[in-house]
């Protein structure tokens, strides 16, 4: 059972012009289904919806939008397997990790739901004894999605979570090679009790659908993450309505390894970081840095640790390794490789991608490990997004960090090393919006995740998360 149309105004709806498009396993190639094409008329058609809603849903209690959410996270860990199933076809993740990112996007409805229980105004001390000052948080009102295709569910769900617990609506546009996770949560919500016109779900032409959420008037807020050059091409396209974007855009995350550190816990956190969904992750370690005093153990057990993934279709027991998302991922991941060995790097294993077994697309790029990297390599400041370790060497805390901040970027940052002072001095200094000390998996939804300079504006998560979708309104009461 899979579902295939657009949601607007609780209806399952074709797009208007009645065309399609072709969602591709990236493992196989094989059509997993069709989905509506949808343009600008189906955006409008949805805001519009969206906009009616409104009303209603925003003077409902929190408590009532609460339990809308904790339905709905609950039948999505209840549904694991199947979603999990649904998002490994469509996006070549392995199983492991598609049912982990079903369980981390229901922690978003979970935290949102409660965090819309706690949005608490204030009353501040005036400056004259014939006035009270008050101040109201509220609903931003309707707003609007763009989500990427790496993680199809999770990055709806910290949008949509804190959207709908803090009295808006939303419009979704899902990325067009993942909309099915998009549209079976949709199901979901609305099994759920989600109403009609709170949550739609257009799938289709970006450009077009981009363009009708930041024209339409209705539309308060455009929460977007994809890369840094989209994000920019928004930004300058809200400049005329002025709509309020919230953005989660690319990295270029430094992952240092100090001559102190524990080198177990940094090659354990190296390989969870690096090669989670093959590489394709916003907050994936594009520079490792490594203190020259440990460099040649680190390499080594890289090594080994390399050696023991396993690439394959996502749907395969034991695979740890799935195919990249297309085949333009797989040409810049091998560009990158190819323009760093060009450049002096040693390539210790990897190197290009493969094609598991007939009936495989060849687009399973094997973990590469690449020693020797400089700053003048590709991979050392542009996004690989692809399963590339490439080792440069420091000698010192200064230098490290200066390697580090130097990049347009300020995502994620992540660093090992078992002297206390250095954490501080370290974490403080890197110009980061999330910084893993000993961890190389930070992602919750209890913490602000977003970056700086390049990678963004906003955060979501913690108890940041409803501030995207909402409003601080003073109220200045005379008491006559
Ligand atoms: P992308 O090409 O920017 O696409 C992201 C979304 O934007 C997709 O839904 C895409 O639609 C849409 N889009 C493309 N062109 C558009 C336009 N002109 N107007 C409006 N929407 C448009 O990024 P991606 O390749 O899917 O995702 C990878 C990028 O996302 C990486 O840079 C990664 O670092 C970043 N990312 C960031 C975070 C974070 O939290 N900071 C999380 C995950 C990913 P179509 O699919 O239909 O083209």
């Amino acid at each position: 059972m899979m579902q295939t149309l657009n949601l607007v105004d609780g209806v399952w709806i074709p797009a208007q012009t009645g065309e399609t498009f072709d969602v591709l396993d990236p493992a196989t190639d094989e059509v997993v289904a069709r989905v509506p094409n949808g343009g600008r008329a189906d955006a409008v058609a949805a805001i519009e919806a969206a906009a009616r809603a409104q009303p209603r849903w925003r003077s409902t209690t929190a408590d009532h939008r609460a339990a809308i959410l904790w339905r709905l996270a609950a039948s999505m860990r209840t549904q694991t397997d199947r979603l999990a199933r649904l998002m490994t076809r469509e996006q070549g993740k392995p199983l492991a990790e598609a049912r982990g990112e079903i369980a981390y996007a229901a922690s978003f409805f979970e935290w949102a739901a409660e965090e819309g229980k706690r949005l608490h105004g204030e009353v501040i001390p005036a400056p004259t004894s014939d006035k009270r000052i008050m101040v109201l948080r509220q609903p931003v009102g309707v707003t609007a999605a763009i989500t990427p295709w790496n993680f199809p569910a999770a990055m709806i769900t910290r949008k949509l979570g804190p959207a709908l617990a803090a009295g808006c609506t939303m419009v979704v546009k899902p990325a067009e090679q993942t909309p099915l996770s998009a549209l079976a949560l949709a199901e979901l919500a609305v099994d759920a009790g989600v109403p009609p016109g709170v949550l739609n779900v257009v799938t289709g032409d970006p450009e077009a659908i981009g363009a009708a959420f930041l024209e339409h008037p209705a539309v308060r807020v455009l929460s977007f993450t994809g890369s840094t050059e989209v994000g920019q091409h928004l930004v300058a396209r809200s400049a005329q309505t002025l709509t309020r974007l919230s953005l989660e855009l690319g990295g270029h995350a430094p992952f240092i390894v100090f001559d102190d550190a524990d080198l177990d816990a940094a090659v354990a956190g190296a390989i969870a970081s690096k090669f989670r969904n093959a590489g394709q992750t916003c907050i994936s370690p594009n520079r490792f840095l490594v203190h020259h005093a440990v460099h040649d153990e680190f390499c080594a057990r890289m090594l080994e640790a390399c050696a023991m993934l396993r690439s394959g279709p996502g749907c395969e027991e034991g695979v740890t390794t799935g195919p990249l998302i297309d085949d333009a991922a797989v040409a810049k991941v091998k560009a990158h490789v190819d323009d760093a060995v060009a450049r002096g790097a040693v390539l210790r294993c990897g190197g290009e991608a493969v094609r598991p077994a007939a009936g495989l697309t060849p687009r399973f790029f094997a973990p590469t490990l690449l020693e020797g990297v400089d700053g003048s390599m590709r991979l050392s400041h542009e996004e690989t997004f692809g399963p590339v370790v490439g080792v440069r060497e420091f000698s010192d805390e200064a230098e490290a960090v200066a390697i580090a901040n130097d990049t347009p970027y300020g995502l994620a940052a992540y660093f090992y090393t078992r002297d206390h002072a250095r954490v501080w001095r370290v974490a403080e200094a890197l110009e980061y919006g999330i910084v893993g000390v000993n961890d190389g998996a930070p992602s919750t939804a209890r913490a602000p995740f977003g970056g700086m300079k390049h990678s963004g504006m906003g955060r979501e998560g913690g108890r940041w998360v409803m501030d995207e979708y909402t409003e601080i309104k003073y109220v200045s009461w005379g008491l006559g």
